[in-house]
């Protein structure tokens, strides 16, 4: 299997990508993409300073005479704790939700509710009913497609944009940022957001009937969210010098914040599923786009991220405990675990899902922008 991969010469992404195109100096889409179009929503510096300072403003404008002026999800990683203490900075009022969908750990749990204290944030933790989660879980494995987060963060979104409609919030906070996560291959994840090809794979491969876990149709996504309710996403940590090992310095200092480690992570499942399931059913290493934006933002050298990519993905011991510990939780047995992991992968593609509405939707967008003489954004 010694296949020649080509790398990328100023990132670290390479043709385990297949998308993935390079020019004739070497370097990839990527870092075109990043120097094209993120780094234009990008503003780590005293214009973004602004930018966020006056959209912090219109915040508090529209919020002004409601209960909340905005929405936060929490899940005890880094980014959003940061973000939630920095929202405590600039004043707002956020309704604060936690989402359990069985996996996440102690500390995680533990991390969130000195960040609640510390803030004097009310915490709304909406826990998901384990049996449909599990079903859900086992149905996706069975399945064999590559994003087996998918359980995990639809459950997510989906909560928190209904808390958003239910409570009449305009704005959702996230920590989603360029930072970190600009480089992210389309080839190695299918949207988390597609509900479609979520009850494809669970009718295909499920037990129970899914009453307790919520889901966000591709209407609701697209059109009645956006447009009828004009829900915006803010992303603050695009607008200011967003480093994550300070970040976490600092929550250390403020709050007590413990660090993970690589032991178990906030979920133990989504660890098992980036190290161990990814690389060996997709020969994926995610490590590769996190390293990636991180050098395209200028937080770590090429050569740093080259030393981090040799580190191995699992430590024996701790992935034989992961594969006991998983299979146990999800009432299969290891073998079936193991053999889930291993055998070749399919396309999301393989089930219904919503490529032809996004098509159409991408149409219609293009013909109204024609009639209007106006862009039109679709949501994302
Ligand atoms: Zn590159």
């Amino acid at each position: 299997m010694a296949e020649a991969y080509q790398m990328c010469i100023q990132c670290v992404m390479d043709t385990s990508d297949p998308h993935i195109i390079f020019d004739e100096n070497g370097v990839c889409n990527h870092c075109h993409e990043f120097e094209e179009i993120t780094s234009k929503r990008w503003f780590p510096n005293e214009v973004g300073q602004k930018l966020l300072e006056s959209i912090i403003e219109q915040i508090k404008k529209d919020g002004q005479g409601k209960e909340y002026d905005c929405i936060i999800g929490l899940s005890g990683g880094v980014d959003s704790s940061y973000l939630a203490l920095k929202i405590k900075d600039y004043g707002l009022r956020p309704l604060v939700i936690h989402v359990d969908a069985g996996w996440n750990s102690e500390l995680a749990v533990w991390n969130i509710e000195q960040i609640v204290k510390y803030c004097g944030y009310e915490l709304h933790t909406r826990v998901i009913d384990w049996q449909e989660i599990k079903d859900l879980q086992v149905a996706y494995l069975k399945s064999g497609v590559a994003n087996q987060d998918v359980v995990q963060d639809h459950a997510f979104f989906a909560s928190l944009y209904h808390y958003t409609t239910k409570n009449k919030i305009k704005y959702v906070i996230s920590g989603g940022n360029i930072a970190t996560e600009s480089v992210f291959p389309e080839s190695w994840h299918h949207s988390a957001m597609d509900a479609i090809n979520l009850r494809a794979i669970h009718k295909k491969f499920g037990q129970c009937k899914l009453k307790d876990y919520e889901t966000i149709s591709f209407f609701q996504y697209y059109f009645y969210y956006p447009f009828v309710k004009k829900m915006k996403t803010i992303r603050p940590l695009n607008y200011m010098n967003y480093d994550k090992v300070h970040a976490l310095q600092e929550l250390k200092a403020v709050v007590g914040y413990k660090e993970y480690g690589r032991k178990h992570g906030e979920s133990r499942f989504t660890k098992f599923f980036q190290n161990h399931y990814l690389p060996t059913k997709f020969n994926i290493d995610k490590r590769r786009a996190h390293l990636s934006s991180e050098i395209l933002s200028g937080l770590i050298t090429r050569d740093q991220a080259l030393i981090e990519l040799e580190k191995p993905l699992y430590d024996a011991i701790e992935l034989k405990e992961d594969f006991a510990y998983i299979a146990k939780k999800l009432g299969i047995s290891i073998e079936n675990l193991m053999e889930v992991t291993q055998s070749t992968g399919h396309s999301y593609q393989e089930y219904k899902n919503w490529d032809h509405l996004q098509k159409l939707a991408k149409h219609i967008q293009r013909v109204v922008e024609k009639i209007t003489n106006k862009n039109v954004k679709i949501y994302s």
